[in-house]
């Protein structure tokens, strides 16, 4: 039964970009920042130049702390052992999570902390999560996970 508290070593190391910096450093603090538009308020991510709300490439844009809790998007489990660096995670769930701060507003990641079959089974769509972070000594950036919202 898979069941995984980091999925480090990352071989594919996340980069901090001036784009994505100000998520990289709320990160590290333990917060979840998401882009919304000081026009509109919509939320993007990932950061857009062109608010995806409004779609007007002029606004502003801040980063915002969100409640990093959400529901399960949808999941699929990999079995692929050619994806370099992550040979011994196999299997492991690949899941997209809705915030509850806006429909449409998800992320992608790794479950960790639950455990769940092979298959998938226990993954249910719907059930609560909450962020986590995974530090990866590698990039000394921590990655964005979710876990059970227990
Ligand atoms: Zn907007």
């Amino acid at each position: 039964m898979p069941f995984h508290t980091t999925m480090v070593p990352y071989n594919i190391v996340p980069v901090s970009t001036p784009d994505t910096a100000p998520i990289w450093e709320a990160a590290k603090q333990g917060k979840l920042v998401v882009q919304k538009c000081d026009a509109c308020g919509y939320f993007n991510w990932p950061p857009a130049i062109w608010c995806n709300g409004c779609k007007d490439p002029d606004t502003t844009k801040s980063f915002v702390e969100v409640s990093g809790k959400g529901s399960l998007y949808c999941w699929y489990i990999c079995h692929d052992t050619s994806i370099t660096g992550f040979e011994e995670k196999v299997p492991y769930a690949v899941i997209l999570t809705e915030l509850d701060e806006q429909p449409g507003l998800i992320l992608m990641s790794n479950i960790l902390n639950f455990e769940y079959g092979v298959l998938g089974e226990g993954l249910d769509n719907g059930m609560r999560l909450k962020v986590c972070f995974d530090d990866d000594p590698g990039s000394g950036l921590p990655v964005i996970q979710f876990e059970p919202d227990a």
